[in-house]
């Protein structure tokens, strides 16, 4: 047998075994089982990807959103591997290790503000529920116990366990409902479709008066927190004016509730500074972050809390009541650090804001397809909207239902073929490592431009 053929029966066997045993995340089976669906990835480097038969892809999406340093760093590993030797684990509940306490000290120095104190566990969610406690604890110790109720916004992402969930837009009521109580929603800064109908930033000020509503609708004194990604992908990357998040920021003051800004994918350059929030002018009580910190070389997330809201617990010498077993893990304490290491000294904010004014001015130019009904984002954080007809801008699903039309799933696997890796939704999402070069910029628009024309053509668009 020659040594290509041997190749190829070792991959499907791999494959096969990944059939019967992995568990995909989120996806249907008969989709990996009958299409050449799953992929078995063996090898990164910068914004390639490698598969188990020796395909080669564009990352377009860096893995999740996660990878902005790019693929294959060996000092990242090499630091794991140097602090695994030293010690790996030791209790989150009463101690913590160097790495920890370097990476709290380096993270204090780059959080806007007085967010300086940081709750580290494993990946967004984690940390999104741990912002939630965070705040009803902090709420009930400043004599409000009946604080508890969540505003969170439409459209709006904040992961996958169950509080979490429940303050997501599109979490499955068929499924998991009841979801917790308290929860409401309020629309978003959408430039495209804005809820009121009102044109450029005082549309994006219209939200925010939406929210002065809710919170006045449901009671100041019943309410806990209110919640947001400054800039939302799940929603569609819409980028809303600063003056939005300043005034939900003096909302939020105004009544006493907290605000909790989920940087989960914001954060680490993705939108061209290290944080989003930076770009807004504001400082929450709360922010989490997670995917870019350790850049998924090693599953670590945080809460950085402001010194306002840890004041409460120092004062009243009151331990919060939530406590994570990997909280501060050393090893991936360590790989955060060289990935931050590696975030300044390549100056990746810096080149995410410029590669992300190429990559948009690129995607500007599909406008003309008759599917294209907008392109905007923030950084390298970039979407194209889709529509079944730009003239009444009617979506091809609701959020990630999206996904499922035939027409989305046709482009995905045009680009797949094609050699890129994304993700369509009601947007298509160009959201590749901060170390992209223009060329490969240039590769993933074309794959792009090409697969609408292909799609287009076969579903009657053209
Ligand atoms: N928050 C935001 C804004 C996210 O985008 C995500 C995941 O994509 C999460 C939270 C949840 O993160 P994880 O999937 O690491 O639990």
């Amino acid at each position: 047998m020659s040594e290509e053929a041997q190749h190829s029966r070792a991959a499907a066997a791999v494959e096969g075994q990944a059939l019967a045993h992995v568990w995909i995340h989120s996806a249907r089976w008969l989709d990996l089982a009958e299409r050449d669906g799953l992929k078995v990835m063996v090898r990164g480097e910068g914004c390639r990807l490698f598969d188990a038969r020796g395909r080669s892809y564009l990352d377009g999406l860096s893995g999740l959103y996660v990878v902005n340093v790019g693929h294959g760093r060996a000092e990242i590993g090499e630091a794991m591997a140097r602090q695994a030797r030293e010690l790996a684990y030791v209790s989150a509940a009463s101690y913590t290790n160097l790495a920890a306490v370097e990476l709290a000290d380096v993270l204090a120095g780059l959080t806007p503000g007085d967010l300086d104190r940081f709750f580290f566990c494993s990946g967004g969610s984690e940390a999104v529920e741990s912002a939630l406690k965070i705040a009803k604890q902090v709420q009930a110790m400043r004599g409000f116990p009946k604080r508890y109720k969540v505003i969170a916004r439409r459209g709006g992402y904040h992961g996958a366990t169950f509080a979490a969930m429940s303050i997501t837009a599109s979490r499955n009521e068929q499924y998991f409902g009841p979801f917790m109580y308290g929860i409401s929603f309020v629309p978003s800064p959408n430039r495209y479709r804005n809820d009121f109908g009102i044109a450029g930033e005082e549309g994006d000020l219209r939200c925010a008066e939406a929210l002065e509503q809710e919170i006045l609708a449901q009671g100041p004194e019943t309410v806990a927190a209110v919640i947001g990604e400054p800039v939302s992908v799940s929603n569609g990357n819409h980028v809303p004016s600063p003056r939005y998040w300043q005034r939900v920021r003096e909302i939020c003051d105004r009544h006493g509730v907290l605000l909790i800004m989920d940087e989960v994918i914001n954060g680490f350059g993705r939108t061209g500074t290290m944080f989003a929030t930076e770009q807004f002018g504001v400082v929450p009580d709360l922010m989490t972050m997670a995917k870019g910190l350790s850049s998924g070389y090693a599953p670590i997330a945080a809460v950085a809390v402001s010194a306002r809201v840890f004041e409460e617990f120092k004062k009243q010498d009151v331990a919060l009541a939530h406590l994570l077993t990997f909280g501060g893990q050393a090893v991936s304490c360590a790989a955060a650090l060289k990935n931050i290491e590696i975030l300044q000294r390549e100056e990746l904010p810096r080149r995410s804001a410029e590669q992300g004014r190429y990559l948009l001015g690129l995607l500007e130019g599909l406008r003309s397809h008759p599917t294209v009904g907008d392109v905007r984002g923030l950084g390298l954080m970039c979407a194209v909207e889709l529509v079944k007809d730009k003239g009444t801008k009617e979506p091809f699903g609701v959020g990630p239902a999206a996904a499922n039309h035939p027409y989305c799933r046709r482009l995905s696997a045009l680009m797949e073929e094609r050699g890129l890796l994304t993700r369509v939704f009601s947007a298509l999402q160009l959201c590749p490592p901060l170390v992209v070069s223009r060329e490969e910029i240039d590769q993933m628009v074309a794959i792009v431009d090409e697969s609408l024309t292909l799609a287009e053509r076969e579903f009657g668009f053209a």
